[in-house]
């Protein structure tokens, strides 16, 4: 029996992109992959629905914030970091660590950001340069409003830089539509490739931003990837098998329909919750802002998440996570983003549920199986 792998990342691989990266390397500087590079990209960006530029180095997503904050801001400019979660605080951090004034608005996790209290915050600090958002909380599960947020920090005149890591690719984001500034995600969450990769898609405010930004930077320098990938190149050598599963995935994605991978993430997210439901047990997530590509479930009273978990895994090859912390112990994680559809979903649902009884949690009367 397979591993039914329900993580929030890294996600399962489809086929298409595990026989990709099987490909012998090609010269990096050559016309190959010249052709093949600008493809990739044209793909990219036809996901991020931008005409603007897509880049991607090699790292995981975390290298994202970093790459918006050296190439957009200076020492000491002032940023509101928007934080619901684990990976909020990280972002702030990552701010904190490069001498930006971040100043934090946070909100009781399992709840989302709202249009209202970022206005307000806005209002109350004109000299708020940039807002960090996350699109998809994976911590929590939660999904916050990205195009109201952003219309938000447009009109006060900040740049929206989104983590979109566990989002893009998944759900609905349009970066020229939502006038986003900077995008970034890791390819081993919604791009279902294995990690290694760095995206990030830029507005045009972005490069006038960046005209002003005094971090030093090297590695990361938005100008030099912008030269080269005018030529169909990249500043270093490139991760070419890891550009192969991405080529292959961005395939894949753009074959199904973007709209129609979107649907379907809806449509598991919507799965994923009712069944949960009818097992009796609560979302960690406030259930209007639940998250369509991760799900995180409270354990029924007295059962151990650690429990579960291991017996998903041990009787019915499941695996899914549990929280981070300070929420470690008080929930799991499962995952339903990029290579995910209703058989596994059902399946993971139903040993969950198979779970449950073996744990001795009583069973309530509208369970699934
Ligand atoms: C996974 C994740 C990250 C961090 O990505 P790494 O690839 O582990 O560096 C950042 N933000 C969000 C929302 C994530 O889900």
């Amino acid at each position: 029996m397979t591993i039914n792998f329900r993580l929030p990342g890294p996600t399962p691989l489809p086929p298409t992109v595990l026989a990709a990266m099987q490909r012998e390397m090609i010269h990096h500087r050559g016309p190959e992959f010249k052709a093949f590079y600008t493809d990739v990209l044209q793909m990219a960006k036809a996901v991020h629905r931008t005409d603007g530029d897509v880049f991607i180095w090699p790292a995981s997503g975390s290298a994202g914030w970093e790459i918006a904050i050296v190439n957009l801001l200076s020492p000491g400019d002032v940023v509101l970091a928007t934080v619901c979660g684990a990976f909020g605080d990280r972002f702030a951090r990552v701010g904190d660590a490069f001498g930006l004034n971040v100043l934090r608005l946070d909100v009781a996790w399992g709840q989302a950001i709202t249009a209202e209290a970022l206005e307000r915050e806005l209002a109350s600090n004109p000299a708020i340069k940039a807002v960090f958002i996350t699109h998809n909380e994976t911590s929590t599960g939660v999904t916050n409003p990205l195009p109201e947020l952003a219309a938000v920090a447009r009109r006060h005149g900040a740049l929206t830089i989104v983590d979109a890591v566990s989002s893009v690719g998944a759900l609905p984001l349009e970066t020229d539509g939502w006038e986003l500034d900077v995008v970034l995600s890791g390819s081993q969450k919604a791009w279902m490739c294995p990690p290694g990769l760095v995206i990030v898609a830029l507005g045009q405010r972005a490069w006038r931003a960046h005209e002003r930004s005094r971090f030093p930077r090297f590695f990361w320098d938005i100008t030099a990837a912008k030269k080269n990938a005018a030529v169909g190149m990249t500043s270093t050598t490139p991760p070419l098998t890891m550009l192969y599963a991405y080529d292959a995935a961005l395939r894949s994605i753009l074959a199904e329909g973007l709209e129609t991978v979107w649907q379907r993430h809806r449509s598991l997210g919507a799965l994923t919750r009712d069944a949960i439901r009818r097992l009796g047990l609560d979302l960690f997530a406030d259930p209007v802002v639940a998250s369509n590509t991760v799900t995180a479930v409270r354990p029924p009273a007295g059962v151990a998440v650690n429990d579960i978990l291991q017996t998903l895994k041990r009787d019915h090859q499941v695996v899914m996570q549990n929280g981070q912390a300070p929420i470690a112990d008080d929930i799991f994680r499962i995952g339903h983003m990029g290579w995910a559809h209703e058989p596994e979903l059902h399946e993971a649902l139903e040993a969950l549920e198979l779970t449950l009884q073996t744990l001795g949690v009583p069973r309530p009367l509208s369970a699934v199986v």
